[in-house]
């Protein structure tokens, strides 16, 4: 091949872009991830859900000579992407056991004849035998891992087939691997370099931010009416509804089908093919709402998935990120609620107790639930709170919360924040927190006795707050960091040099859990903003959507996206042309797709 320089590269993947997958720009660092692979350099690429992994290795396979081998780990994943790709125009084919005989053969010969661009196989694949005669056979560009933490026992999706990937490296040392995953972890990270054998990989690291997210945190008043706002949010669109038990579930699931939505109910009770067909029916179609446990997502890869709506506390910030993540897959503005209650937190508490975990994990367990309820009360921007507590930096508003926005309200409790730092002070940073509450409290404790305790000018200061509201604070205060451990091990408080600040009064502190409540909160309003689209068109475009890929026997989104489907109902091509300025069109779709849709447009508009 002849040499190209780096102009020429850009050029061509940008023309690729846009006339394969009808997109006009890169998002991130795709150019670049692109242009590494390219060039046949190892690459590792971490990158959150809907970010846009798959054209950092499907733009390469249509660039490079060769066929790109990907990997990835679930049978269902895979022939979505190869049909959405062949919609595209693009040269796909998978290998699983799904395939019967002949279609087998046909593919394989497809790809002895060097007809493909890329081939999706699973790391079953390596263990020798048929699959891998063929890759050694067939002439090839580059190997994609996808879902690359499958590697790693770190992670929480380990596969003992992935280790198998190693020998790639061993086989192949000539050409690439590019290794993608959203998995952050760092042992993970590692894990996957070194399992995969990557020589001084080009490493790609994104910010976990879900920007297309926002995020909306209530406490809990009515919560069915809640429920019911956020739906009437979002009429006619996915979503998944999370509760903490299966009897929830049930109920839930039972009350929302008889106010007429389409409701599927799902948790780990159902048998084995009970829960494949929910899934399978929530993958294919439009408009449906699963009320679930968390025993459901793994493996669900619906792109339009627009709401998360948790019903009560989940059980850490890991959980949480991974299940609101399950919205917007596709990038598109997307939604995540949660309404929590101090009797979610008691529930989850009591599971921990009462679970068979040892102490220590136990003690963790705890902790993390700390963390997920601080998440709720702390007048911090929800995003910053969620990447700081991954280890990433972020800056102090998001701009896609409900923080940001301040639709929450926050309440000023300097006051309260000063009479727990003097009773640290007091109590020369020697105590922990129910110490300090007890003091507060004006306990009769006979420990607070023993120390003379209950003769400090703070006994009882705080008698008008509970001590609930009185942990609270002292979260408050250890997340902004105007006290922490003294000594880590007895979990004592001291204060620190900002502490100061509040002290003297010259810093407010405030929350957003009102102290001492006892009338029911008024529910915060939830405002989702109106786009500027024909929702009229954008549905009648989706029902032939439907009906198209009810006909092809694929989910709908693998035709168009929901994307696709609003910038159609703004745009309303008269023509060809204008038809390929749309969102995800390229050339192909266009051939397949123009004429039936520009007449649905014509004959609405008419
Ligand atoms: P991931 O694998 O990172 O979860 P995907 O590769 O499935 O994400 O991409 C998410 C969605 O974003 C897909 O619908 C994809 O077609 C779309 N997408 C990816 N890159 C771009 C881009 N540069 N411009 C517009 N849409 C994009
Ligand atoms: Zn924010």
């Amino acid at each position: 091949m002849v040499s190209k320089n780096k102009t020429q590269i850009k050029n061509e993947i940008q023309s690729l872009l846009h006339e394969t997958f009808g997109y006009k720009t890169f998002r991130g660092e795709q150019e670049e991830i692109i242009s590494s692979v390219i060039e046949g350099l190892d690459t590792f690429v971490l990158m959150p859900t809907g970010a846009g992994k798959s054209l950092c290795f499907q733009i390469p396979a249509l660039y490079l000579e060769g066929t790109a081998i990907v990997v990835s780990p679930l049978i269902s994943l895979m022939s979505n992407q190869v049909n959405a790709l062949k919609q595209n125009g693009v040269k796909a084919e998978f290998i699983n056991s799904s395939l019967d005989y002949n279609e087998y053969r046909e593919i394989e010969e497809a790809a002895l004849a060097g007809e493909l661009d890329l081939l999706y196989i699973t790391p079953e694949g390596f263990q020798g035998g048929r699959v891998r005669n063929l890759i050694d056979d067939i002439d090839l560009s580059f190997f994609a891992i996808d879902e690359a933490h499958c590697v790693s026992n770190w992670g929480h999706d380990f596969r003992d087939d992935y280790l198998l990937l190693g020998q790639i490296k061993k086989s192949y040392p000539d050409l690439p691997i590019i290794a993608l995953t959203a998995t952050a972890d760092f042992r993970v990270r590692e894990d996957i370099v070194k399992s995969l054998k990557l020589s001084s990989p080009k490493v790609f690291i994104s910010s976990f931010e879900r920007k297309n997210i926002t995020y909306k945190i209530e406490a809990k008043n009515s919560v069915q009416k809640q429920i019911d706002q956020v739906l009437a949010l979002h009429k006619n669109e996915c979503g998944i509804i999370y509760c903490q038990t299966r009897k929830k579930v049930d109920e839930l699931s039972k009350s929302l089908k008889k106010k007429g939505h389409t409701v599927i109910a799902y948790h780990a009770g159902l048998t084995p093919e009970a829960r494949n067909k929910a899934q399978s029916r929530f993958e294919r179609k439009d408009n449906i709402i699963v009320v679930a446990t968390i025993a459901f997502g793994m493996g669900i890869d619906k792109p339009n998935v627009r709401f998360v709506c948790h019903n009560g506390l989940p059980k850490n910030i890991e959980s949480y990120y991974q299940e609101t993540g399950r919205a917007g897959r596709d990038g598109e503005p997307s939604f995540a609620y949660m309404f929590y209650g101090m009797d979610d937190f008691i529930v989850s508490k009591g599971f921990i107790d009462r679970s068979e975990m040892n102490e220590n994990y136990k003690k963790i367990s705890l902790e993390k639930l700390h963390s997920m309820l601080e998440l709720c009360e702390m007048n911090i921007c929800r995003n910053k709170y969620v990447l700081n507590y991954f280890g990433e930096e972020a800056g102090d508003q998001c701009g896609h919360c409900d923080i940001c926005n301040q639709e929450v309200k926050s309440f000023d409790v300097t006051v309260y924040a000063q009479k727990a730092l003097s009773a640290i002070y007091h109590l020369n940073s020697r105590f922990g927190a129910n110490h300090i509450i007890d003091v507060l409290l004006g306990s009769k404790n006979q420990k607070l006795e023993k120390f003379g305790h209950h003769r400090l000018s703070v006994y009882g200061l705080g008698k008008d707050l509970s001590k609930q509201d009185w942990n609270v604070i002292i979260r408050g205060l250890l997340l902004n960091d105007y006290i922490n451990y003294s000594n880590p091990e007895y979990r004592t408080l001291g204060l620190t040099a900002k502490a100061r600040e509040i002290l003297k009064g010259e810093s407010t502190f405030s929350i957003t859990k009102k102290l001492g409540q006892t009338k029911k909160k008024k529910s915060v309003s939830i405002q989702v903003s109106d786009e500027d689209y024909d929702t009229e068109l954008f549905s009648v475009l989706k029902e032939k959507r439907y009906a198209m890929a009810k006909d092809k026997g694929v989910p709908p989104f693998v035709i168009f996206s929901d994307k696709t489907l609003k910038d159609l109902s703004v745009k309303k091509p008269k023509s060809h042309d204008e038809f390929l300025d749309v969102y995800g069109i390229g050339k192909s779709k266009c051939e397949k797709y123009a004429d039936t849709f520009l007449s649905l447009i014509g004959e609405h508009s008419a």
